[in-house]
């Protein structure tokens, strides 16, 4: 594979195959953890949508190797940029590649904060498999506080509205509580949105943990345990919060 790779250490809890088109991100949350990844400068990364030279003449030959392979695991996209930044609306590059995955039936996994700015993909997405599935980070629910923290992202209510359209459209729906930030938040997230979203997947924060409300990760992880299992909703906590649940924390 030459675009299309396997994810190692906190990303393998999310899929076994991803792809960036992207080679940085505008939405310039705080907590971005890929300038360190991609070995950027966090100014410059954030400053523009890059596109990774050639990404879709890459991209479609993964794509065939991968039917020819007999593959059948899902393409997430993406964890070191995001595959609905502003920019995407002008560029289209990720439509493009929904396109060429959908013609090899390769099933893709959206993890997004462009909200519903994607939503206008959701039939192309859709096309490229059944296990095909669109996915928002949620950290904060107050507006104004996501605009601290994720100036150019799509406010959380938008990002709701996108997960209720994809469920809509037939499509499977997850969340990442990754990083986790306010536990009033995700509380509130799992409530209104339990009735369209398919999966909840819990972790804690790397990084910046200045940035966390969060103090007691065990009292937390327990709280939003007993939300999602009120709903009776699937759910994965990493290993990350899952260690901090452990009697010992080990
Ligand atoms: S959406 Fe993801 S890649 Fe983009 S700035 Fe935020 S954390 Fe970084």
């Amino acid at each position: 594979m030459r675009l299309v790779y396997e994810p190692k250490g906190r990303a393998r809890e999310y899929a076994a195959l991803a792809a960036n088109l992207y080679t940085s991100c505008t939405h310039g949350c705080l907590y971005c953890y890929a300038p360190r990844c991609m070995q950027r400068k966090r100014d410059l990364f954030h400053t523009t949508a890059s596109v990774r030279k050639n990404a879709l003449r890459l991209f479609a030959a993964d794509c065939t190797e991968y039917a020819e392979q007999h593959l059948t695991e899902p393409v997430l996209m993406s964890f070191v940029s995001d595959p609905y930044q502003p920019d995407e609306l002008e560029l289209r590059i990720t439509r493009k590649a929904l396109e060429i995955a959908a013609g090899h039936k390769v099933p893709i996994h959206i993890l997004t904060k462009g909200g519903t700015r994607a939503i206008q993909d959701f039939p192309i997405l859709v096309e490229t498999g059944s296990q095909a599935a669109f996915a928002c980070t949620l950290t904060v629910y107050d507006k104004s506080w996501s605009a601290k923290l994720e100036p150019c992202a799509a406010e959380p209510e938008d990002r709701l509205q996108a997960l209720k359209a994809a469920h809509d459209a037939g499509l499977s729906t997850w969340v990442s509580f990754e990083p986790s930030i306010d536990e009033e938040s995700v509380i509130k997230f799992i409530r209104l949105s339990h009735s369209y979203v398919d999966l909840y997947k819990v972790g804690a924060i790397s990084g910046d943990k200045s940035l966390s409300r969060i103090s007691n990760w065990r009292d937390y992880g327990m709280s939003v345990i007993n939300e999602l299992e009120k709903y009776e909703k699937e759910y994965i906590i990493k290993n990350d919060l899952e260690k901090e649940l452990m009697p010992d924390g080990q």
